[in-house]
């Protein structure tokens, strides 16, 4: 008889861990977490904020819509059961760069406490930088990106966030940007600023 556990061998070396990585890189990992509305800002900030982290050393992954809702995600929709699914699996998604080491910048509309508390739940809170990217609801339908105010006003998509389903304004968010209000330069380097002393290594925090 064939011995199937001729070539298994207990690994009994410890894993490299965070910290050793976090060396390697010269950086403290954390996740920015992007919470608000559909036409925010959170998008362009997210690649705004990408690039003046890697311009300064640093490195950093964005996670959004069009690389998570194609890929990882593209069996969900929109129902509640899947927002929270899909929520939870970019919070599972980001514990894995935190373990490597990397920043990442999420970008999601994140709607409910419930849902950004589960996610804060998985990543672990100390772990989260959460930045409230905030615009009137006005402001966001008259910039209206995508055009999906437009359509769920028509009735086209339904249980579209801050139309027909709630937004509720994060109680605990470390930074709040001001996008109707404030360029785009002035809310990256506010974020900039609170995330720098958290992600620098050397600096206690
Ligand atoms: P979201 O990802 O939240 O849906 P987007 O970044 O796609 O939002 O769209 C936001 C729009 O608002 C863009 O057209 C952007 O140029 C504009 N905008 C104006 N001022 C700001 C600002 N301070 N921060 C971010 N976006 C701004």
């Amino acid at each position: 008889m064939q011995d199937n556990n001729k070539n298994v061998y207990p690994v009994t070396f410890k894993a490299i861990q965070r910290e050793e990585k976090e060396k390697l890189i010269n950086q403290k990992a954390r996740v920015i977490w992007m919470t608000g509305l559909s036409g925010s800002g959170k998008t362009t900030l997210a690649k705004h904020l990408d690039k003046a982290l890697y311009n300064r050393g640093f490195l950093s992954q964005i996670l959004d819509g069009d690389n998570i809702r194609s890929g990882i995600n593209n069996n969900l929709s929109f129902t509640n059961e899947d927002r929270m699914e899909n929520i939870r699996r970019i919070a599972e998604v980001s514990t894995l760069f935190l373990n490597c080491g990397i920043i990442t910048i999420n970008s999601f509309i994140s709607p409910t406490e419930e849902i950004r508390n589960m996610a804060m739940g998985i990543i672990g809170r100390e772990n989260v930088i959460e930045v409230f990217i905030n615009a009137p609801l006005n402001i966001c339908e008259q910039r209206d990106v995508k055009g999906l105010y437009a359509r769920a006003r028509r009735g086209e998509i339904k249980d579209f966030t801050g139309i027909d389903a709630p937004f509720e304004i994060p109680l605990d968010a470390d930074v709040e940007v001001r996008t109707d209000i404030q360029t785009v330069e002035e809310s990256v380097q506010q974020i900039l600023d609170h995330v720098f002393p958290l992600i620098q290594l050397g600096i206690k925090n």
